[in-house]
């Protein structure tokens, strides 16, 4: 047996595991909360989910349930509810990330599938970035008065004259003199369009930025990034709010100092008290807009499986993409705003004096629009995959991060800072977590919490060790809030999980609804360790080999490793974590072989925060002072769960989003005041923004028969049927899992099956809003078509 490692500072091991003088562990848990901890501790034995939730999991009772499709309980679903029990938390359903697998896979296969046009879209923003620094560069000269900018763009033409605003900056204060814009980069323009309000992404926060600023009478253009609404939105639950009628009607009272107070002590006074205020203030009549709007609620108020208060109003169909993004799109567009699709924002259009006044985007063909606008609102969606703002925000180890939606490059935030805002990049919190690299054949971070693998590396019970090879903290971090799990790694640069085979059996037990049974997990198990594409998983019989194997393959070192195990293994003998008190329920000895040793990479789905703003959702500088026209909201700037999202408030996030956008369109229709155009113009070349693929009837005559494709549509794989009768396409069918009820399926069967039908080929009109879904179905009907011709 190798020795116990070097002693750290004063005390010894031997001191530390029998002196009770000094209790780490009373040092260690200091938080505020930690009656609550303890309390969440107790109700967390064994590792295994609370009794109530199984009951809930096994009756289909567990919120997700609500909608036939989510009953189901299928691989997708699964892991919704299977997320529970990764750390043992009962106060934390970890639910939500039935998605992470779906949006995973349709990266992957959206990549592999329209490969031209992801290929041009990402070339596209590298050129941009090279173009970008160059014309920055330009323009801090203009600002410094060495060159003047050619008043190419002129941005502010048509914004002079502006009537004063009632209060506050106003836009005539801010706008430039008519000559167009006098700062920022200048772009040459295929088309302008001229509005009040430009809002950058169509997501929860830019739609509810729409709907409002349609209201206020404005005339609205809303760019979105990719092909449809929603973002990353579409995968929300529910929305949190305090006194709505629904509540009310349901006799739920809470007592919002309450909820604020949660909040306040959780971040240690760092989330934005003001802005909780007016969240839980406007939060009960958000609702009732919404339904206004055409949202549909279930009806069912709760506390989203265990959270503090019961403010989870759940979506009807509980997603967001059935019901509040298709409600909200029509809403807005019922009210004259403008969408312009697979149309990212690139760059604020400045005036000379700083304010904006409008923003450039760049269609997939590569064209810049100009949208002129007296105020723009940044709804982008946070920067989950920009690693140098990650990095910035605390993330040490972004090579292998590991991201799950994707488009998510932080625009929002870098515009907000090119116009002068203030980076709360250092405060960020999001929706990260520790996941396992690479599934077996694939790429890192494959698999998701519904998992076996990633659920017994994050097991409470396991042992983490760091680059080093140096224990660095009690792996129970993320028991009471799962969000906790992934914060000790990011003060190092490696994370890896070290535990044994009852460890991973009781951790699969544990869970609720795993995404493969037992025998299935341990198959993918065996296969990922064999494949072991990056080789950082393993497993072996003895801990020695087991460190052995880790250790020339990570290149750690052996005796560091050894003596971190031998050390924790001693502490689970004695029940007692001396050096970061971990509770003694979770010290489980390593000593059920086959023992296992696995990279587990940070990986984030969802950033909060980056762009500082005020009360009124203005973008603010360093100073607190307004950037003039310039708002923002969503998780771009959400300042409410400074560095760790509490999940504590159930669908607080949503709230915001939803919240945010509309105080920065009610600040923007003050700022524009009675100058409101209330319309949307434009000039120059409109055509849409579309992809570069194209469809085709093959050559040669159709052979009768039934043929079957599947390819992947917005949310999930579509399988599309054709029967050919008579050398013709005679009947088309399609089964999908996820595609939104009301835009992608009705796309297909409304317009896409009978247009095939009709015109024989699979070279039909996409259907305008469901572009990824008719992508889908035209690339499934036109390989039937080939197989038929084959
Ligand atoms: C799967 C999932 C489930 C969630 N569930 C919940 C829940 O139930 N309750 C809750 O409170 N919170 C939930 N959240 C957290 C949070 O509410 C969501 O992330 C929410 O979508 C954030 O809204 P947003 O408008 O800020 O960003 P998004 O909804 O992601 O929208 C941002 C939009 O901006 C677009 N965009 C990006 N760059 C540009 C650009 N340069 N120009 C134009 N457009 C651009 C994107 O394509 C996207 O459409 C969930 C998050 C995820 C990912």
């Amino acid at each position: 047996m190798v020795a116990a490692p070097p002693v750290r500072g004063a005390v010894s091991d031997r001191q530390r595991m029998s002196d009770t003088s000094v209790d780490p562990f009373a040092i260690l848990i200091t938080s505020p909360r930690s009656a609550y901890a303890a309390n969440m501790l107790d109700r967390s034995r064994a590792c295994a989910p609370p009794p109530r939730l199984q009951r809930r999991a096994r009756s289909g009772l567990c919120h997700r349930p609500h909608g036939s499709r989510s009953a189901m309980l299928d691989d997708t679903t699964l892991c919704s509810v299977s997320t529970l029990p990764v750390t043992g938390n009962c106060s934390r359903l970890h639910g939500r990330f039935y998605l992470e697998r779906v949006l995973a896979h349709a990266t992957a296969r959206w990549e592999n599938r329209l490969p031209g046009r992801r290929a041009s879209t990402w070339a596209a923003s590298s050129r941009h970035s090279e173009e970008r620094e160059r014309e920055m560069e330009l323009t801090r000269r203009s600002f410094l008065g060495i060159a003047g900018m050619a008043g190419v763009a002129a941005a502010g033409a048509g914004l002079a004259g502006c009537a004063p605003a009632s209060t506050g900056t106003s836009a005539q204060d801010a706008s430039n003199d008519g000559d167009g814009a006098k700062g920022g980069v200048t772009r040459q323009a295929v088309a302008t369009y001229t509005c009040d309000v430009c809002i950058c992404g169509a997501g929860n926060s830019g739609l509810s930025a729409a709907v409002e600023a349609a209201q206020q009478g404005l005339g609205v253009v809303v760019l979105e990034k990719h092909g449809g609404t929603g973002g990353g939105g579409i995968g929300t639950e529910g929305v949190f709010a305090v006194n709505s009628k629904m509540q009310q009607d349901a006799g739920i009272a809470i007592e919002p100092a309450e909820v604020i107070a949660t909040e306040m002590s959780y971040s240690h006074n760092r989330a934005n008290g003001l802005k909780w205020l007016d969240l839980i203030e406007a939060s009960g009549e958000n609702i009732s807009w919404l339904q206004d709007c055409g949202v549909n609620f279930t009806g069912v108020v709760d506390d989203y499986h265990g959270g503090l208060f019961e403010t989870f109003h759940w979506f009807g169909e509980n997603r967001a993409h059935d019901d509040f993004s298709p409600a909200m799109t029509a809403t807005a567009q019922e009210l004259g705003v403008q969408f312009l699709l697979n149309c990212p924002a690139t760059d604020l259009v400045l005036g000379e004096d700083g304010a904006v006044a409008g923003v450039y985007a760049q269609k997939l063909n590569g064209d810049y629009v100009q949208v002129n606008a007296k105020a723009v609102v940044l709804a982008t969606g946070g920067f989950a995959n920009n690693d140098e703002y990650l990095q910035e925000g605390g993330f040490s180890d972004t090579t292998n991060v590991k991201r799950f939606l994707y488009g998510y490059d932080g625009d929002g935030v870098r515009m907000a800072i090119e116009a002068g805002g203030a980076s709360n990049i250092p405060r960020m919190s999001g929706l990260m977590q520790l996941t396992v690299s690479g599934a077996p054949g694939g790429e890192y971070g494959t698999y998701g919490r519904g998992d076996g693998l990633v659920v017994a590396g994050h097991n409470a019970c396991s042992l983490w060790i760091n680059e080093d090879g140096e224990r660095f903290c009690a792996e129970s971090a993320g028991v009471e809030n799962w969000m906790s799990d992934m914060i000790p790694s990011l003060m190092h640069q490696k994370l890896f999980s070290i535990y044994d085979a009852k460890i991973f059996k009781d951790a699969y037990d544990g869970m609720i609804a795993p995404r493969l049974d037992w025998a299935a997990t341990q198959e993918e198990l065996k296969q990922r360790i064999e494949e072991n594409p990056h080789d950082d998983f393993f497993s072996a019989d003895t801990l020695e080999e087991l460190a052995q194997k880790a250790s020339s393959a990570l290149d750690l070192d052996y005796d560091t490793v050894i003596a971190s195990i031998t050390t924790y293994n001693e502490m689970c003998d004695a029940k007692r974590d001396a050096y970061f008190g971990k509770p003694a329920e979770y010290l489980q000895k390593l000593e059920n072989p086959p023992f296992y040793f696995c990279y587990m990479p940070q990986s984030c789905m969802v950033t909060f925060g980056g762009i500082r703003t005020n009360r009124k959702m203005e973008v603010v500088d360093k100073n607190g002072q307004p950037v003039p026209g310039l708002y923002s909201a969503g998780v771009d700037s959400a300042d409410l769960w400074p560095n760790i999202y509490t999940i504590n408030v159930p669908g607080g996030t949503n709230a915001n989003n939803i919240n945010s956008g509309r105080f920065a369109s009610k600040s923007a229709a003050e700022y524009i005041g009675s100058s409101k155009a209330g319309s949307v113009s434009s000039e120059g070349d409109t055509s849409e923004s579309v992809p570069d693929v194209s469809w085709s009837m093959p050559e040669g005559a159709l052979k009768d028969g039934v043929y079957t494709d599947t390819q992947f549509g917005m949310f999930s794989d579509i399988t599309v049927t054709v029967t050919v009768e008579g050398g013709k396409i005679a009947e088309i069918s399609q089964e999908n899992e996820l595609e939104t009820t009301y835009v992608g399926q009705a796309a297909m069967e409304n317009t896409l099956i009978p247009a095939v039908i009709e015109q024989q080929t699979p070279a039909v009109d996409t259907v305008s809003g469901a572009t990824r879904t008719s992508d889908a179905f035209r690339t499934a009907v036109q390989t039937c078509c080939e197989q038929a011709v084959s």
